[in-house]
């Protein structure tokens, strides 16, 4: 029986891979992370999905992954989350070094202990701002080193890993999940789920794959201007 541990944030990419494990794994498990998250809520909507969708959840709390870093604006609530980088700075201030580095070992770690080796994350090169903790060659590192660290033969899946946004609500729908992605998932940097708050530049991405995506579907499609409750 195969066994899947996905690592889940309760965003759109995240919850996709969710359902891909779903499809493609007989026995899944979901992990998602307090780290000291400006929009806390997105645990309760990963608890929520995995709940309706009969997946074993479970929260860890890695918050110290926030104390290290102060001046990112995804775990520092004073600062201003639309701001552009910073000078000097390479990416904007979204982001959280190490934070994949920790999900994604922590993730093993806990998936060893359930007897599960095959470990499931969302992260994905086309990504807009080009986080370097979303790189193909970054996860290919991490697992030789879990690999290595722990003596075993662990296997980390990266369905998004060269898809564009609407590449994945592509996907969504195939697997039969879009209206589930789209109105209850959150993405938003503002903390609004569903479509968001429109005008942050995780909405912006968000919003312009799906535009895209539903322009060049049928509208005969089940995902075409249907609204769930
Ligand atoms: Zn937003």
């Amino acid at each position: 029986m195969s066994k899947s541990l996905v690592v889940l944030s309760g965003g759109q990419d995240s919850t996709t891979c969710l359902y891909w494990a779903l499809k493609h794994f007989d026995e899944v498990r979901a992990l998602s992370f307090r780290y000291g998250q400006r929009h806390v809520k997105e645990v309760e909507i990963a608890r929520q999905l995995c709940e309706e969708a009969g997946v074993p959840w479970e929260c860890m709390d890695i918050s110290f992954i926030s104390q290290l870093s102060p001046s990112c604006s995804l775990t520092n609530p004073s600062l201003d989350i639309e701001a552009e980088k910073r000078e000097g700075d390479p990416y904007p201030t979204t982001f959280v070094p190490g934070r994949n580095l920790f999900f994604i070992s922590v993730a093993a770690i806990y998936a060893r202990n359930h007897g599960i080796y095959d470990v499931i994350t969302g992260v994905g090169q086309a990504d807009f701002s080009g986080y370097p903790d979303c790189r193909d060659g970054f996860i290919k590192s991490l697992n030789t080193t879990l690999n290595l660290a722990m003596d075993e033969q662990f296997r980390l899946h990266t369905p998004l890993m060269w898809l564009d946004k609407q590449q994945t609500w592509a996907l969504a729908d195939e697997l039969g999940v879009l209206d589930t992605i789209r109105y209850r998932t959150l993405t938003c940097y503002n903390g609004i789920v569903g479509d968001g708050c429109g005008h942050c530049p995780s909405c912006k991405l968000r919003r312009e794959g799906l535009e895209k995506y539903l322009e060049q579907t049928p509208s005969n499609s089940p995902s075409m201007g249907r609204k769930t409750p």
